[in-house]
C-alpha cells in the first residue's frame, strides 16, 4: 500500500504585517488580555458590538507591541494570533558580507 504524503500548510504572516491578528467575532470582552498586556495597548472597541453581543478587543498601538503573546496566553477564546516581527534581511545580508 502506497503511503500518501501529508501536505502541511504552514501559516503565513499577515500582509501588511501586524503583530496581532484579532478574531473580533470570538471576543467576549472579558478584558483578561487588557490586564495581561505589559504595554497597555489593548482596549475594548466601545463603539462596536460583535455577533456575540460584546464590545470586541482592539490593538491601540501596533508599533508598541512586542509580540510577547501574553494576551494570547490568557485569552479563553483563542482570539489572538501573534506574529513575531519580520526578520531584517538587510542586517542578515550585512552580516554575511562581514563574514566573507
Ligand atoms: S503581544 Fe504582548 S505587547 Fe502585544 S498586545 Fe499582546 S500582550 Fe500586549
Ligand atoms: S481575553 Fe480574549 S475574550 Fe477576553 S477581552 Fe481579551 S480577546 Fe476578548
Amino acid at each position: 500500500m502506497a503511503i500518501s504524503p501529508i501536505a502541511i500548510r504552514l501559516p503565513r504572516p499577515p500582509v501588511p504585517w501586524t503583530p496581532l491578528v484579532i478574531a473580533e467575532e470570538r471576543c467576549k470582552g472579558c478584558e483578561l488580555c487588557v490586564a495581561a498586556c505589559p504595554k497597555a495597548i489593548l482596549a475594548l472597541s466601545r463603539d462596536l458590538v460583535n455577533v456575540l453581543g460584546y464590545h470586541p478587543i482592539h490593538l491601540t498601538d501596533a508599533p508598541a507591541c512586542t509580540s510577547c503573546a501574553l494576551c494570547a496566553r490568557v485569552c479563553p477564546d483563542a482570539v489572538f494570533t501573534v506574529w513575531a516581527a519580520p526578520r531584517d534581511n538587510s542586517r542578515e545580508a550585512s552580516f554575511e558580507e562581514r563574514a566573507r
